[in-house]
């Protein structure tokens, strides 16, 4: 049987914010299967800050899409047909297929998903990329003790809400930064942190956070870096760690983000700032999402998800981020399970 697959392409590389010039909707035929092949159906696509840096012709620590290629990310799909013995009809499978309704992977490309320990979306979420960001990210350079302070930019989103939860659970005081009054109320009220500061209303940045830690930074999770950061790092403690996960707030500059030069900082507080990427803890993955699926079960990570229905609106979701429109994981549901619950 052969299916018509709609897919999303990079039809140009954006310069500053990406629109719907960006991206392209194809129709492709997938044949028929291959020995070792499985058709997946796609039923979540996981949109991530990430893929902004991809859309740029630039050496990166991944490569660029390329323009009219499908663009390329996480997803969860249900396997529909299978020429595989490791795989059969109705498996819930998870694999890096991208924005297109079907896809005929190879063995390799795709692994398996209990849909029984927690609903199949929290595989693009809380246990699986971000999940694994904040864990590692979090633990591994910001090592949070007891009674410190741990500021958090982006702190209502998929990664921040999450690196709070782990370091209240490692004894830290939580300060999130985030961009409205309500993902604040939902920080402090849903998710335990102590103080909250909302940068978009925030008159004077520095003043607040130096309000919201009376004993200074010793943890800076930095998930924009920019103007946000900026202020951060004048109340860094003595030997203060900053891991610096994302800098969404340059991702759509044209030209170089200017700002205060850090040396000086690092050097009279004896800080360490490192960036990072998930995938350098790939080797530890099952270890962290094991941890984090057992304080998902204790009930002391909580997590939420914002998710867009329809294939139609995955560009725009996407724009979402930029937009600040999420609270935890942003998601779209392109379709329901066929051969399970
Ligand atoms: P989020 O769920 O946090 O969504 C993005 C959020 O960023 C928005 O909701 C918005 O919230 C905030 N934002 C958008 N524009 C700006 C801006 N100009 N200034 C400040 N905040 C802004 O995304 P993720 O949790 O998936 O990712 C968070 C960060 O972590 C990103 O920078 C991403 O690139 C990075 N990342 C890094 C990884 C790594 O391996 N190093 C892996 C995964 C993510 P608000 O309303 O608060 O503005």
């Amino acid at each position: 049987m052969t299916f018509v697959n709609q897919q999303i392409i990079l039809a140009e590389r954006p310069k500053g914010m990406p629109d719907s010039s960006t991206f392209k909707f194809v129709e492709k035929d997938i044949d028929e299967l291959k020995e070792g092949q499985i058709l997946v159906k796609t039923l979540f696509v996981s949109v991530d800050p990430y893929m902004r840096g991809r859309m740029e012709d630039a050496e990166s620590y991944i490569e660029p899409f390329q323009v009219g290629e499908v663009i390329e990310g996480g997803a969860i799909g249900e396997v529909i047909e299978s020429k595989s013995d490791l795989f059969q009809q109705g498996d819930v499978v998870t694999g890096m297929f991208g924005w297109q309704q079907y896809y005929a992977a190879n063995e390799k490309e795709i692994r398996k998903i209990d849909p029984s320990l927690a609903p199949i979306s929290t595989h693009l979420g809380i246990l699986g990329m971000t999940g694994l960001t904040a864990y590692f990210g979090l633990l591994e350079i910001g090592q949070p003790q007891e009674g410190e302070t741990v500021v958090i930019s982006g702190a209502a989103g998929a990664v921040g809400s999450t690196v709070g939860q782990i370091a209240k659970i490692k004894g830290a005081k939580v300060v999130g930064i985030a961009g409205s009054d309500h993902k604040i109320s939902y920080l402090k009220d849903e998710l335990g942190f102590d103080e909250g500061i909302n940068y978009r209303t925030a008159k004077d940045l520095a003043n607040e956070v130096k309000r919201a830690c009376p004993e200074g930074v010793d943890v800076y999770f930095d998930n924009v870096g920019g103007e946000v950061s900026d202020a951060v790092l004048t109340r860094l403690n003595r030997f203060a760690r900053i891991p610096v996960c994302g800098a969404i707030s340059s991702y759509n500059l044209e030209g170089a983000d200017i700002g205060p030069r850090v040396q000086a900082t690092l050097i009279k507080k004896s800080a360490l700032m490192q960036g990072f990427t998930v995938g350098n803890y790939s080797e530890r993955f099952h270890e962290g999402a094991k941890q984090l699926g057992q304080w998902l079960q204790e009930g002391k990570l909580k997590y939420r998800e914002t998710i867009k229905e329809g294939f139609e609106n995955i560009p725009n979701a996407f724009l979402d981020l930029f937009k600040g429109k999420n609270i935890g994981k942003l998601l779209v549901k392109v379709a329901d399970r066929q051969y399970g619950k």
